[in-house]
């Protein structure tokens, strides 16, 4: 049998084979190219297999690896990874003209290697916290309903349970029921950008977004009544204030920063950790001041041009989100950027230099290599990115990043780094 990654396809009938004289492509920006067998690791357990409906696989016939082929008679499949694992290169597949928008989700190139299916990615963080098989929806079914009896007047309990935990099935949200580990808490239902790939909120023109905005503003009692019992009680608590069902948390940073003081009167166990976009530097310098341990920003880009074009933030700019990163790491938090990962533009080398330059700045200590969940197409046209870029490979930023900034800690999920755990 011939030893080389085989493309993977789909046909009418909804069935998924390998071609046998067809080596896999993967795609960076806008680039296809064979896939290097050196980057693959088998199809991580959990994983999800996808059809990409009226886009036409693309592989390289086994003997010329000159151009891509374009198989119209075949349907284009793509995987997606659960969450610790970084995607090195997208499924590449030629789009008809008028293909609707894919779902937000991270499209990784798959083929057939060695008897089993195969993807280009690493897993980055060994933490198990959302590992698919740490979860078991009959237990938290129950444990939702306990709660919701325990504190039958808390809107941010019942929000959790049945929309976070029951229907969007997020990890944080099933660990705050199963009282372990990072707990949510969501606060705002506005946002002051606009992300072309929001999760929480889409215009009707494009897809729907997988979850659906905070309907309310929760109180300062209902976010202690969450908290407190999380931090004192669960193994590494953390508890995460800025959620994927919600806008930006520093648009309510009062209202946090009494929570945060309120909480800490009363333990000063676990972590106190805010996800945002960094947008307010002063909003966060509150926050700071309140108690808060731990902060993460995401970012697509260390570009301000290609962060503008994604974000479209509204009345603040790229150097304030920057601020905010340097004013964390000057008061002592741990400092982590959620780095939205997509091959070709994250491994660009103008933005590995600014990259750099961001991190040598601000002095950060973590990157979370998050695959962006986007439409592979729509991100790069959103952004403008030409045909040909200067990516140096996902594989040898994360090796550049590695020996430039040895301090600098890689993975995915927020750790646990204050309090008795
Ligand atoms: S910052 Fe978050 S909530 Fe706001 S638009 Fe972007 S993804 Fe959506």
């Amino acid at each position: 049998m011939p030893d080389f990654p085989r493309l993977v396809v789909a046909n009418a009938a909804g069935e998924i084979f390998d071609l046998l004289d067809f080596r896999a492509a993967g795609r960076s920006g806008r680039e296809i190219y064979p896939l290097d067998p050196v980057v693959l690791i088998p199809l991580p357990e959990s994983s999800r297999l996808y059809f990409l409906p009226q886009r036409a696989p693309l592989g390289f016939a086994r003997k010329d690896r000159s151009a891509p082929r374009c198989l119209v008679d075949y349907t284009a499949v793509a995987a997606f990874l659960p969450p610790g694992y970084t995607v090195f290169s997208v499924a590449a597949y030629h789009r008809q003209s008028d293909a609707p928008l894919l779902p937000i989700y991270a499209y990784s190139a798959v083929c057939w290697y060695r008897g089993q299916f195969h993807v280009p990615a690493r897993r980055v963080d060994d933490d198990v916290k959302h590992d698919p098989v740490q979860f078991s929806l009959g237990k938290i079914k129950r444990l939702v309903e306990q709660r919701r009896q325990q504190f039958p007047n808390n809107r941010l309990v019942s929000h959790h349970g049945s929309n976070c935990a029951l229907r969007y099935g997020c990890p944080n949200a099933q660990n705050f029921f199963l009282n372990r580990w990072e707990a949510p808490i969501a606060v705002s239902g506005a946002c002051n950008a606009a992300c072309v790939g929001c999760i929480s909120e889409q215009p009707p023109d494009t897809v729907q977004s997988p979850h659906e905005r905070l309907g309310f503003v929760p109180t300062v009692e209902e976010m202690v009544e969450m908290a407190v019992p999380h931090l004192e009680s669960a193994p590494n608590a953390i508890i995460s204030f800025g959620q994927g069902c919600e806008g930006e948390p520093l648009l309510q940073a009062p209202l946090i920063a009494a929570a945060i003081k309120k909480i800490r009167r009363q333990t000063g166990r676990g972590t106190i950790h805010l996800n945002t976009n960094g947008s307010r530097p002063e909003m966060a310098s509150r926050l700071i001041d309140a108690g808060l341990n731990s902060i993460r920003v995401s970012l697509n880009s260390a570009r301000e041009a290609v962060y503008t074009a994604y974000y479209q933030p509204r009345a603040y700019r790229f150097s304030e989100v920057v601020e905010s990163i340097r004013r964390a790491r000057q008061h002592d938090l741990w400092t982590s950027i959620n780095y939205l990962s997509f091959p070709g533009v994250t491994d660009d080398e103008n933005e590995w230099a600014a990259l750099s330059r961001l991190i040598e700045s601000t002095g950060l200590q973590m990157i979370q290599w998050r695959n962006l969940n986007i439409d592979p197409d729509w991100y790069v046209d959103s952004i403008g990115l030409p045909a040909v870029t200067k990516a140096v490979g996902m594989p040898l930023l994360l090796q550049k990043v590695r020996e430039k900034f040895p301090q600098v800690r890689f993975g995915y999920f927020n750790p646990p780094v204050a309090g008795n755990q």
